[in-house]
């Protein structure tokens, strides 16, 4: 990491034109590191744009910045115009062209310099300099230990502590999973110092769902079905429950652990059909202790993601994709 982040701060040692960029439906740490690295980049006097490919949901619309986020979706040609005059990209939080959907080819056609950040296993090496720790929870985190290298923590202040906290709390759903260590706490520790409200984020993303959210967990937990010699559960929303309960972006983030909470359960799944495109499922994967979501997700799902939380997608109708998991399962 050491030895990239001396290339990058080369190509940052005179003022630039920079775009942040991150995956698609951008979760807490896609937005969390995109706008931590644009708000100190700011402060290193650069100019300094956050393009997502679309928007994000609104339990994350307090983030501080986010009113100057350009949405790919919403304004192509503005944001291709910002895209062409930069000097410098970086990709946040993916390592997989693909997952940056509409906004691919603008970054596959850039000009300057591509600078990816992340923490995902087998980055895909489109970028000049590729700064992957598969190691680390979050892409916030590595965010921290950028600025950390650099000599650079006294640039850090509120905004961009409580940016880095939002993904590091986000991605390892609250400090539980495996991987948060040491490192991880003491850079909490450090970012409490600069005055943030962890308290007041914990809210901001949990606690301030609409009626939605709970009406759709209640469906998806009505369908829940347990393998329990595969320590499986299973879960599913179709297009039509979502249209009929007025679904938001994020509603359905964090109903696949429901199936995890479940004693003797070790591996958790949901089936989420797409709002606009009836038969094509996204899906999220989480597991605890050793089962390989993202083996399986890669395997079966053309997807992939980290050892217990991985997403991948499918086109048929549900029953097909139910009966396509179980075989995969029975195979896997
Ligand atoms: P989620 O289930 O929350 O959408 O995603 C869980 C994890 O899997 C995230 O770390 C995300 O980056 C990864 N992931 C989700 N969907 C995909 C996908 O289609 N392809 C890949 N490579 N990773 C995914
Ligand atoms: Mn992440």
């Amino acid at each position: 990491m050491r030895a990239q982040i001396e290339k990058l701060n080369e190509l940052l040692s005179s003022k630039k034109r920079i775009s942040i960029t991150t995956h698609t439906n951008p979760d807490g740490d896609a937005i969390g590191s995109s706008f931590a690295l644009y708000h100190f980049l700011i402060k290193l006097n650069h100019e300094v744009t956050v393009i997502t490919p679309n928007r994000h949901p609104d339990f994350l619309d307090w983030v501080p910045g986010i009113k100057n986020l350009e949405i790919y979706d919403e304004y192509p040609d503005k944001c291709k115009k910002i895209l062409s005059d930069s000097d410098l990209l970086f990709t946040l939080d993916f390592n997989d062209l693909k997952r940056a959907s509409n906004l691919s080819c603008a970054i596959d056609e850039f000009n300057g310099k591509i600078v990816m950040i992340d923490h995902h296993q087998n980055p895909d090496g489109y970028s000049d300099i590729e700064i992957s720790e598969p190691d680390i929870t979050s892409t916030s985190e590595m965010i921290y230990k950028f600025i950390e290298l650099s000599d650079k923590i006294h640039v850090i202040d509120k905004n961009i502590a409580t940016c880095i906290y939002l993904g590091m709390m986000t991605d390892t759903g609250s400090f539980q999973y495996r991987g948060v260590n040491d490192s991880t706490h003491k850079i909490i520790s450090s970012l409490l110092s600069f005055g943030i409200d962890n308290n007041k984020i914990y809210n901001s993303v949990y606690n301030s769902n609409e009626i939605s959210k709970l009406k759709l967990l209640s469906i998806a937990l009505k369908n829940l079905e347990l393998i329990v010699e595969k320590k499986t559960a299973i879960m599913f929303l179709n297009q039509a429950d979502l249209i009929k309960n007025n679904h938001r972006k994020g509603d359905s983030e964090g109903i696949v652990n429901y199936g995890l909470s479940l004693k003797g359960i070790h591996f958790s799944v949901i089936f989420i059909e797409d709002e606009n495109e009836k038969n094509k499922f996204k899906i999220s994967f989480r597991s605890k202790e050793d089962f390989p979501c993202n083996e399986f997700a890669f395997k079966f799902f053309n997807g992939g993601g980290h050892l217990n939380a991985a997403g991948g997608l499918y086109k048929g109708n549900l029953n097909s994709a139910i009966e396509y998991f179980k075989k995969s399962l029975n195979e896997f």
